[in-house]
């Protein structure tokens, strides 16, 4: 497949004519190209969006509503191909970019096209004085930029809130994972999506990402990824005075009391530990347990774990697919060597499988569970990323709160316990931006998201993301 950038409604090479390779982690096959592209597209693009935005933003919002929706439906007709693109690009299993991804993708877009239908804005009543509204206004090209492990999802999680709030968009997907949003550009075109609105430029985070984030007609930044990108970027946007959003990485706990639904809790604990190979910035990586159940809880873990089916993602009944890379292999199996160096034992995996066919190229790990380990290592305070998590026994509430809370990371967390007022003082004592209690990864797409500390700032999700797409400003009416 040859990916092209999107830019003022046209389909185009990198203006260098260079590209990268595309490479299909389940075989480790190159099987397609994207544009390289440099400062010269990013140009292009900010210019489209720039000349757009006058009339994109003073549409109704009945108008703007209209227009994503078509999008919305777009990617609900296309959402097997979608999917299939998913799965080859990232190396996840089929069936999980068909039941999760795609279906959220699509509503990403969907919500924000009625989210803007029922938006309001406040006023405040002064009495005999007078009154004060609040105007928020759209602010011009924002630039959204997003990692692999959710290509689509996260790609619109981003613009479909830009766009609702009346901003004209650069999107940049990861070089990694390019082939959805390039299908996405497909779609915008063949539902004559207003030309210039959304301009699609793949390359690298040097090439595209920067020049972006450093562009002076873009003064508003959605960035998801890394936590050493985000530094980065916040290095070049705050003398810019830029907005900006940052969803950044994670090392999330998962709190495990003896008094929880076990099998419940056991079979939730798979999902949120091994799900996407691990790569979703909302797994959790530290399993803390409570010491009444922490052996019945590791040898039933280790047991169902080794029962976990990896393989090429297009195989039915696979549930590990393949991680993103090579690099990202390697240094998955890295870590796995630093917690043995470290002094932990590995219960189960710990290496790559031996594969066949087509798959002796791809990129594996196969599901690793680690003990043994104290809080302060680094295997327990740096993201890795990937099937690997580490378990750790605690007596009381008040130490199961300082180990969960031993980290620079604050994304999420889980919570399993039947104890009413024990969910509750965890819930708010854990210092993480989202908390699931005896659940994981339930959305509902209402409520801001994001995380605190190294893992980001800003919130997104939510009317909380049309508020960060829009500038406020206050009127002040004197009635005497
Ligand atoms: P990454 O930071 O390497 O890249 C993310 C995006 O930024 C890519 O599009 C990349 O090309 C671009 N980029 C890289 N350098 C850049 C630069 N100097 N300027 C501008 N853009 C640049 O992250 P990744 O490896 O693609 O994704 C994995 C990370 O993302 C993990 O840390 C994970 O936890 C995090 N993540 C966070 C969330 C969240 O919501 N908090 C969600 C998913 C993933």
């Amino acid at each position: 497949m040859e990916i092209l950038n999107y830019i003022d409604g046209q389909f185009a090479k990198a203006s260098s004519g260079r590209t990268l390779n595309n490479v299909n982690p389940a075989t480790g096959q190159v099987y397609g190209s994207i544009p390289d592209s440099g400062q010269a597209d990013v140009e292009s693009a900010v210019k489209a969006a720039k000349a757009a935005f006058p009339s994109w933003s003073k549409l109704t919002a009945a108008e703007r509503s209209e227009h994503m929706m078509a999008v919305a439906n777009g990617i609900n007709e296309r959402l097997d191909e979608l999917a299939q693109a998913e799965s080859t690009d990232n190396g996840k299993p089929l069936k999980l970019a068909q039941s999760v991804d795609i279906p959220r993708a699509r509503d990403n877009f969907a919500f924000y096209a009625t989210a803007i239908l029922h938006d309001v804005s406040e006023s405040h009543d002064m009495g005999d004085q007078g009154f004060n509204y609040t105007l928020r206004r759209p602010i011009g090209v924002a630039a959204c930029i997003s990692p692999w492990n959710l290509p689509l999802y996260l790609f619109t999680w981003k613009i479909a809130p830009a766009l609702a709030a009346g901003n004209t968009v650069v999107a940049k997907p990861s070089e990694i994972t390019p082939a959805t949003a390039y299908l996405l550009s497909q779609i915008l075109d063949e539902v004559n999506f207003p030309k210039g609105v959304l301009n699609i430029v793949h390359g690298t985070g040097p090439g595209v990402g920067e020049q972006l984030v450093s562009h002076p007609e873009v003064p508003i930044i959605s960035f998801t990824g890394g936590s050493e990108t985000g530094k980065h970027i916040s290095r070049i946007a705050a003398p810019l005075f830029k907005k900006l959003s940052l969803e950044l990485g994670g090392k999330n706990p998962n709190i495990l009391f003896a008094d929880c639904d076990f099998d419940t809790m056991l079979s939730t604990t798979m999902r949120s530990s091994f799900a996407n190979q691990g790569q979703i910035c909302l797994c959790g990586s530290r399993i803390l347990v409570e010491r009444p159940i922490y052996d019945r809880f590791v040898k039933a873990f280790v047991a169902k774990t080794k029962q976990l089916r990896v393989g090429p993602p297009d195989q039915t009944g696979v549930q590990i697919g393949a991680v993103v890379s090579q690099a990202h292999r390697d240094k998955i199996l890295s870590y796995i060597q630093l917690a043995i160096d470290e002094g932990g034992t590995v219960e189960c995996g710990g290496a790559s499988p031996t594969m066949e066919g087509d798959a002796k190229g791809g990129f594996y790990v196969n599901p690793t569970i680690i003990t043994g380990l104290n809080m302060d290592c680094r295997t327990n305070q740096e993201e890795i990323f990937g099937p690997v998590v580490t378990i750790m026994p605690f007596d009381t509430e008040q130490e199961a709160l300082e180990l969960a809370n031993a980290t620079n990371y604050g994304l999420s967390a889980t919570v399993w316990t039947n104890n009413l007022k024990r969910a509750h003082r965890v819930a708010s004592e854990v210092h993480a931006g989202i908390v699931w209690v005896n659940s994981w990864l339930v959305r509902d797409l209402r409520t801001p998201f994001g995380g605190v500390k190294a893992s980001g700032v800003g919130r997104e999700g939510g009317f909380e993301a049309l508020r960060f797409f829009t500038e406020p400003k206050n009127v002040y009416i004197h009635l005497t």
